[in-house]
């Protein structure tokens, strides 16, 4: 059996173990990936301390996955070995279920996976996963540059053209990490006239170069008042994983406007008389399926949209998830495994 490099999990809290496994085989509807990038998210976290309910160790982590398919499983037909593809945090859903009949594939009832949870992700040199998750990725992106996009880029992308804002609107974006610095990005290239809101003055020039026609430093003003003095958002994107920070900033929608929230803080405050008064709402939006991580990758790789990254090699698995962790990566972090 050839073998192969894979960074797991195997017990809540527990360390990175870099192991030697079986490369895997794709069963029937499952592709083989080559794994040539992956992105370290924020959600990974939910495996390395065993939070995902009903999760089951060891466990490859990794749902920003970019690389090569080597292999394919019985009925496979729409994918060839050869092909650049990623893999995002959408791993799979059933096809039948009222819910997916509906088109509504993230509320699958029956059978919904998540990469890297439901099944091995991509912190390792091959994983498999099913045919209907995996997303081809353009030739103009190289696999660095394309794996943060399979999950911070389609999460962001995906909620703003999703929403209500029409070109020229005032869309906020709160938070100025690493879904916050592709979110501005978009945000500029879909026309939107583009505000931040982070905390801290130095995030200003960082904010302006991309793209941004205002930052709000969110210690220093009111970023509710700020922003009704632009006129009121139209849509806020609520990046953070802070509820208290959600709460500060409702007050700068305009009238229809919406907060829509990918950040996954535990609670936040609403005001029902800011809603009622304003016609306003608060909405989540999950990142998106195969085609909408295409779309995402497909519309970065039209508009120059990038996420900036800090590289680590599969080795040091244990740095690159601490200096996630740190918040002090710029923005992204991603492994490579020199496939
Ligand atoms: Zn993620
Ligand atoms: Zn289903």
């Amino acid at each position: 059996m050839p073998k192969m490099r894979a960074a797991q999990i195997t017990r809540p809290g527990g360390p990175f173990e870099l192991v030697e496994r079986d490369i895997p085989q794709p069963g029937p509807g499952w592709v083989r990936i080559k794994v040539q990038a992956c992105g370290i998210c924020h959600s990974d976290s939910l495996v390395k301390e065993g939070h995902w309910p009903g999760l089951k160790f060891p466990r490859v982590p990794g749902h920003e996955v970019v690389g090569v398919i080597d292999a394919i499983g019985a009925g496979v037909t729409q994918w060839k070995p050869g092909q650049r593809v990623g893999v995002g945090w959408h791993g799979g859903h059933c096809g039948h279920c009222n819910a997916c009949l509906a088109g509504d594939f993230f509320g699958c009832t029956v059978d919904l996976k998540v990469t890297g949870i439901s099944f091995d992700g991509g912190y390792a040199d091959y994983l498999v996963a099913p045919a209907i998750a995996v997303a081809l990725v353009p030739e103009e992106l190289p696999p660095v540059e394309a794996a943060p996009l399979m999950c911070a880029g389609i999460t962001t992308y995906n909620a703003l053209r999703n929403s209500s804002a029409r070109p020229g609107e005032l869309v906020a974006i709160l938070g100025l990490g690493g879904l916050g610095h592709l979110g501005v990005q978009y945000a500029v290239k879909m026309g939107y006239k583009t505000v931040a809101i982070a905390r801290g003055a130095d995030k200003g020039p960082l904010a302006k170069k991309l793209g941004a026609i205002a930052y709000i430093d969110s210690q220093d003003s009111d970023p509710a008042a700020e922003l009704q003095k632009l006129g009121g958002a139209k849509v806020i994107l609520a990046t953070v994983t802070a509820g208290d920070a959600m709460s500060a900033v409702q007050g700068g929608l305009g009238l229809n406007g919406t907060l829509v929230v990918v950040g996954a803080a535990q609670s936040m405050q609403v005001s029902p008389l800011g809603l009622i008064m304003g016609r306003r709402s608060v909405k989540g939006w999950y990142s998106g399926t195969a085609i909408d991580s295409q779309e995402t990758l497909a519309f970065s790789a039209l508009t120059g949209v990038r996420s900036m990254n800090e590289i680590y090699p599969l080795e040091k698995v244990a740095e690159a998830y601490a200096r996630m962790e740190s918040g002090k990566a710029r923005f992204r972090v991603v492994l490579t495994t020199g496939n």
